[in-house]
Order: C-alpha cells, then structure tokens, then sequence
C-alpha cells in the first residue's frame, strides 16, 4: 500500500500517513508534532518490493 511522507520542514519530523489522503488533502496536511504546514510530501510508494518468493 502506497504511502504518502512527510518531512516538517521546521522541525525535521517525520511521518507517513496511508494512500487515504487525496491530491487536496495533503495540501492540508500539517506536522503532528510543531503544526506546521512547512511540510514537504512525496509519496514512498513501492516500499522496496523486495523479492520475496520463497
Ligand atoms: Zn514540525
């Protein structure tokens, strides 16, 4: 499941929230820790699809 990150570009935090939040929703998006809508999302979709066969 694709996820969207975050990093608060004021305090450095960071967090992940699920595909759930849409193109608009993130524009809202705010740092849980500081509030602060200095964020910078980019999607960390394909978590390293490691090849897990066996
Ligand atoms: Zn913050």
């Amino acid at each position: 499941m694709p996820t969207y990150e975050f990093e608060c570009n004021k305090c450095g935090h960071k967090f992940n929230l699920l595909e759930s939040i849409n193109e608009h929703d993130k524009h809202k998006e705010k740092c849980p820790k500081c509030s602060a809508r200095n964020i910078k999302a980019r999607v960390s979709a394909v978590n390293v699809k490691t090849s897990k066969k066996s």
